[in-house]
C-alpha cells in the first residue's frame, strides 16, 4: 500500500523487540552478538546488513535514519551526536588535500569557522561567495573545485537561495551539490528534488523541536553517503540510540509541529511589519522579503523563524531582551518554547562591527524563533519589550 510521507514518519519501524511493543523500543547496547564465527565473519565482510557495533549501526539509529531518508527523498544516510558532526563529515570525507570548495558566505558561525580556519589546515582550500550573487559563484569554480556548500534560509538574514538555479550550476560544472536544511527542515523543503546530492541537518532544531538533545543527520546519494559512513564508522561521531530514540519519536509529530511554527511566525511576522521601533522585518513568505518569489518556488511555508531590525540600533537589542517577559533568551532556536536573540550584542559581540557586517549581522538585529505557544501572548511580550527600546 502506497503511504504519504506523514503517515511513513509514523509507522516507519527498524526493527521489533519480539514483545510486540507498540511505540519504539530503543536499543541500548554497545554491541551485537552472533550465533557461530562464521555469521560473525560475513557480517564484518559486510556480507549481509548485520549490526555488528553501535558506531557503524544500531536499529534505534537505523529508524531515525530512515525516516530521514523517506523524508527528504534520499538513498542512505548516517546519523551523528550533533548538527556539526554532520556538516563536518559532509565535507571532509568527501574532499581531500588540493579540492576545493565554495561556500556561501552565509552559513552558520561554525561552519564558518570550519570553512575558514579548519578546512585550509587541511589542505582544503575554500572561497566563500554571496547568497544569490550568480556571477560571483560562475567566477569562483577552479579546476580543482569538487563541492558547492549552501544554507537556505540563511541564519540570521533569512536570504533565500535558489536550489534551482544552483543544482542546475553544480550539474554544469559536476559539482557535488550539498545543502544544510536545517531551517527550513525536511517537510517544507527538500533540496534532493533541486539536484542536491548531500543534505545535512542539526536536529538538535525543528527535529527534536523540544529542546532536549543534539544530533545531527546526513543524507543524500548512496555512493557518497557510503563513503561519509566508511569514514565516520572509523573516526566515531555516531549518534547515540537514546538520542536516536528521542528524535524517531520527534519525527511523529514534526509535520503538526511545523505547520504551526509556521502559522504562528507568520502571525508575528504579519503584526509587526510595519511597527515603528522597526525599520524592517523579513519572513520567507511575506511579500516584502526580497526573495518572496524564490521562497513561493521551493518552500511550502515560510518556516518558524523571522527576523527584524531595531531603530535604535544595538543599545534598544540589549533592552529589548531585558524587557522580555516570556520569550527566552537562550542560544537556540526551534523549540516549543518562543526564542528571541540578538546576535550584535550576545553570540557575536566578540567580533568587530565590520567583521558582523560582513556576515549580515546589523546592530538591531532581532532573530525570533517562533514556539508552539498560543500566538497573542507571544505578540503581547515582543510588543510590551519594543516598548522599552
Ligand atoms: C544549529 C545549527 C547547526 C549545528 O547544529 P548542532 O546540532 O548545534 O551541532 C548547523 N547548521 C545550522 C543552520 C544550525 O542552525
Amino acid at each position: 500500500m502506497a503511504l504519504n510521507k506523514q503517515t511513513q514518519a509514523i509507522r516507519i519501524q527498524a526493527e521489533k523487540t519480539g514483545e510486540k511493543e507498540h511505540s519504539t523500543p530503543v536499543f541500548l547496547t554497545s554491541s551485537f552478538t552472533f550465533e557461530t564465527a562464521e555469521d560473525m565473519r560475513a557480517a564484518f565482510a559486510d556480507e549481509n546488513d548485520d549490526n555488528i557495533y553501535s558506531r557503524y549501526s544500531n536499529p534505534t539509529v537505523d529508524e531515525f535514519v530512515k525516516k530521514m531518508c523517506m523524508l527528504e527523498g534520499a538513498e542512505a544516510g548516517f546519523a551523528t551526536a550533533s548538527g556539526m558532526a554532520a556538516v563536518f563529515n559532509s565535507i571532509f570525507a568527501l574532499l581531500k588535500a588540493g579540492d576545493h570548495l565554495i561556500c556561501c558566505s552565509s552559513v552558520f558561525g561554525s561552519t564558518y569557522a570550519l570553512a575558514t580556519k579548519f578546512l585550509p589546515r587541511y589542505g582544503i582550500e575554500c572561497t566563500l561567495v554571496s547568497a544569490n550573487a550568480n556571477d560571483e559563484w560562475e567566477a569562483a569554480v577552479q579546476p580543482n573545485t569538487k563541492m558547492i556548500y549552501l544554507e537556505t534560509p540563511t541564519n540570521p538574514q533569512l536570504e533565500i537561495l535558489d536550489l534551482e538555479w544552483a543544482g542546475d550550476f553544480c550539474k554544469r560544472h559536476q559539482l557535488i551539490f550539498n545543502v544544510d536544511n536545517c531551517f527550513a527542515s525536511p517537510i517544507l523543503q527538500n533540496p534532493i528534488e533541486f539536484g542536491a546530492d548531500i543534505v545535512s541537518h542539526s536536529a538538535t532544531k525543528w527535529i527534536d523541536g523540544q529542546g532536549r538533545v543534539l544530533g545531527g543527520v546526513v543524507v543524500g546519494r548512496a555512493d557518497l553517503i557510503h563513503d561519509i559512513y566508511m569514514f565516520c564508522r572509523n573516526t566515531g561521531p555516531s549518534m547515540s540510540p537514546f538520542n536516536a530514540w528521542v528524535l524517531t519519536k520527534s519525527l511523529e509529530t514534526l509535520d503538526v509541529r511545523m505547520e504551526r511554527h509556521c502559522k504562528n511566525a507568520l502571525a508575528i511576522a504579519s503584526y509587526f511589519e510595519n511597527h515603528d521601533k522597526i525599520s524592517w522585518l523579513k519572513y520567507p513568505f511575506l511579500p516584502s522579503h526580497p526573495d518572496y518569489a524564490i521562497a513561493k518556488k521551493q518552500m511550502r511555508a515560510g518556516g518558524g523563524i523571522l527576523c527584524f531590525e531595531l531603530k535604535g540600533g544595538i543599545e534598544s537589542g540589549r533592552k529589548f531582551l531585558d524587557a522580555l517577559q516570556l520569550l527566552s533568551m537562550t542560544p537556540n532556536l526551534g523549540d516549543t518554547r518562543s526564542i528571541a536573540s540578538h546576535p550584535a550584542s550576545t553570540t557575536h559581540s566578540k567580533l568587530s562591527e565590520a567583521e558582523r557586517l560582513s556576515v549580515g549581522i546589523t546592530p538591531g538585529l532581532i532573530r525570533i524563533s517562533a514556539g508552539l505557544e498560543y500566538v497573542q501572548d507571544v505578540i503581547n511580550d515582543i510588543e510590551q519589550a519594543l516598548t522599552s527600546c
